[in-house]
């Protein structure tokens, strides 16, 4: 098998792996109780907050850990909701991750305005600039790298703005790390990460605070992470997280390389299926990412042959697979509605090989002749006898 599927979710890596399962054996003990070797596993929680604050710009009194990026979107809309003031709104793209987007449905109600995007789906900053000119803005959700398209998105020029306007600025970076180097967060009030976006174990990430986000409260329970996310801390996966994230940003450069790899697999496709569009082709995307719009037949037939034939794809946001509803990038995007129902993302890893991605190429040139059939066109009856 092929995993083309990495937006969706990693396999642990090696190091992430050693640090769970170190972390199971030794640091299982409730890191709040009040005993000694409770203190040992508090101590090891905050060496870890420590090294994630680092990492980011932060101090570690900023970090709060969560159980995943969709709890602490949702969290932070939650609060936004709570906190912005009267008459101030959230300016987003309705593409944004269905955690945000959904969140910012259920808890802003009409309180959410929509920033525009250009053809090749990277934000209109002149747009959002007009938007927060008004002075009807409160703060700005807008995701580092979009999960489909692999598009990065100007956001650092965004948390310039923000801090001009003096409004707040919630950046989900889950698909930035592990694909995308450095980045100075230091500047977003809210940054959302999850660890199994590169190399960690699922249900665990982080918000990264800043001096604006005061009050912030994600779960309310326990007293934990200073009050501000109740419910015992995974210690072991905390540790997996860390030690995934060092090992991906050490890896950055072997994931670099392929960019080389997806660009003759989109050459090589176009030469088969001439009209198959690769959104986000002329703006900066992520070396990894192909978002595909086949020019016939559902995503979900392609996506289940390539799958026999051994190479899994998705046909866009793993949240909105076996959905029938348009993408809303496309919809941005200005593409027919329709055109949500024949998307194909394929997203690779740091040790996917250049011969993978032209067998991929090559699965792709059998499915296409298969599902034309032999009239070629797809219109081909099959008669039951
Ligand atoms: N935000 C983005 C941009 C994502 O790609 C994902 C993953 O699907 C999420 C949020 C949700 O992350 P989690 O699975 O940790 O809840």
């Amino acid at each position: 098998m092929a995993y083309f599927d990495y937006n969706a979710t990693t396999p642990l890596s090696k190091a992430g792996k050693q640090a769970l399962v170190d972390g199971l054996e030794s640091y299982w003990m409730n890191p709040s109780s009040p005993y000694s070797e409770s203190a040992q596993v508090h101590n090891v929680l905050q060496e870890s907050r420590s090294a994630l604050a680092r990492r980011l710009g932060k101090l570690p009194s900023e970090i709060v850990f969560t159980g995943g990026a969709t709890e602490a979107n949702n969290s932070i809309l939650s609060y936004l909701s709570e906190n912005l003031s009267e008459g101030k709104k959230l300016a987003m793209c309705p593409f944004e991750h269905p955690s945000v987007a959904e969140a910012a449905t259920l808890f802003m109600n009409e309180r959410v305005c929509g920033i525009k995007a250009h053809a090749d789906g990277a934000v209109d900053l002149d747009h959002l600039e007009r938007l927060l000119e008004s002075g009807e803005v409160g703060a700005v959700s807008l995701m580092a790298v979009n999960n489909e398209s692999g598009v990065v998105q100007p956001w650092q020029e965004v948390v310039q703005m923000c801090r001009d306007f003096g409004v707040l600025y919630h950046c989900d970076a889950s698909q930035w790390f592990g694909k995308c180097e450095g980045g100075d967060f230091s500047g977003c009030d809210f940054l959302v990460g999850c660890a199994h976006k590169f190399g960690g174990p699922k249900g665990i990430g982080f918000v990264g605070l800043s001096p604006n986000s005061h009050g912030f409260r994600g779960l309310v329970g326990g007293g934990q992470e200073e009050g501000r996310r109740g419910g015992t801390e995974n210690v072991a996966a905390i540790l997996s997280m860390i030690a995934s994230l060092e090992q991906a940003e050490s890896d950055l450069d072997t994931m670099k390389t392929q960019a080389e790899f997806r660009d003759r697999f989109e050459s090589v496709l176009r030469e088969t299926i001439p009209e198959i569009e690769c959104i986000g082709k002329s703006a900066t995307r992520v070396s990894n990412t192909s978002f595909l719009i086949a020019p016939k037949f559902e995503n979900i037939r392609w996506v289940r042959k390539l799958d026999v034939l051994g190479f899994q794809v998705s046909t866009g946001s793993a949240c909105s697979t076996g959905s029938t509803h348009s993408s809303a990038l496309l919809d941005v995007l200005g593409f027919p509605r329709n055109s949500g129902m024949r998307t194909i993302r394929v997203s690779s890893g740091p040790e996917t090989s250049s011969e993978e991605w032209l067998d991929l190429a090559t699965a792709f040139k059998q499915v296409w002749k298969e599902l034309l059939g032999s009239d070629g066109q797809g219109n081909s009856q099959v008669i039951s006898i």
